[in-house]
């Protein structure tokens, strides 16, 4: 689903420096649900942007679904992000002035949402959210609004969806709901990459990555069952 080959972003002003991502290549088929981890500042959510289509790399290539992200116009990126690709943030990044609803709508057209209506009241209802559906965030816990930008990301129907920490702010209970939400996704069909800092996502892995200093290394300590 999604190829990364041979992927270098420094932003390093010092020549012989390293911070950013550097040789990076890895593939996460369609059905996989892939934890990369990592220490603080190694290099992951640079990774994760320049996977979506975020973050120009100096070299190499990002293909998700066969398609070379980097060789599409910057409008015709943001197209392809918008419609095949799905993310979740640490800090939820939902927009305050919009309901529960709206927010999972935000940025669709209005043939899109349209078409989309129904199984979006079905996710809501998925993700235990039909009693806050005219809520706004500011009123939601850290959970139902961790859930909102999921069903934000699912509402697509993206090929692969990226998660950048997304369980960094949740109790445990709530972390187990979202990875167990990723990993519905995943049997769906769905590539999955998430970033995270503990073990509580290695019951729900089926690959994983380790980051050092902007590299690829093996990861002994976080194997597949
Ligand atoms: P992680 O997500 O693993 O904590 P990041 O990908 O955010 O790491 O950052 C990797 C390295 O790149 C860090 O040393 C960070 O300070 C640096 N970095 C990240 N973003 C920028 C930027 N926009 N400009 C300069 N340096 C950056
Ligand atoms: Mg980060």
């Amino acid at each position: 689903m999604v190829t990364c080959s041979h992927l270098t972003r420094n932003y390093a002003a010092r020549p012989g420096s390293v911070a950013g991502i550097v040789d990076v290549s890895l593939e996460i088929p369609a059905g996989e649900f892939a934890v990369l981890q990592g220490p603080s500042g190694c290099g992951k959510s640079t990774l994760l942007l320049t996977i979506g289509g975020m973050l120009r790399p100096e070299s190499g290539t990002v293909s998700v679904g066969g398609t070379d992200l980097y060789s599409l116009s910057a409008s015709q990126r943001a197209e392809f992000r918008a419609s095949r690709l799905g993310f979740v943030f640490q800090l939820f990044h939902l927009v305050p002035y919009l309901t529960v609803r709206e927010n999972i709508l935000a940025g669709m057209s209005t043939t899109q949402a349209r078409s989309l209506a129904s199984s979006v009241d079905s996710l809501i209802h998925d993700l235990g959210l039909s009693d806050r559906r005219n809520a706004h965030p500011g009123t939601l816990s850290a959970g139902e609004r961790q859930r909102v930008a999921l069903a934000r990301a699912l509402a697509r129907k993206p090929a692969l969806i990226l998660a950048d920490e997304p369980t960094g702010n949740l109790d445990p209970a709530n972390a187990q709901l979202v990875f167990q939400h990723l990993d519905r996704f995943r049997r769906q069909g769905g590539a999955v990459l998430v970033v995270t800092h503990g073990n509580d996502a290695a019951p729900f892995a089926t690959r994983t990555f380790r980051l050092e200093s902007g590299r690829l290394v093996q990861n002994p300590s976080l194997l597949p069952a």
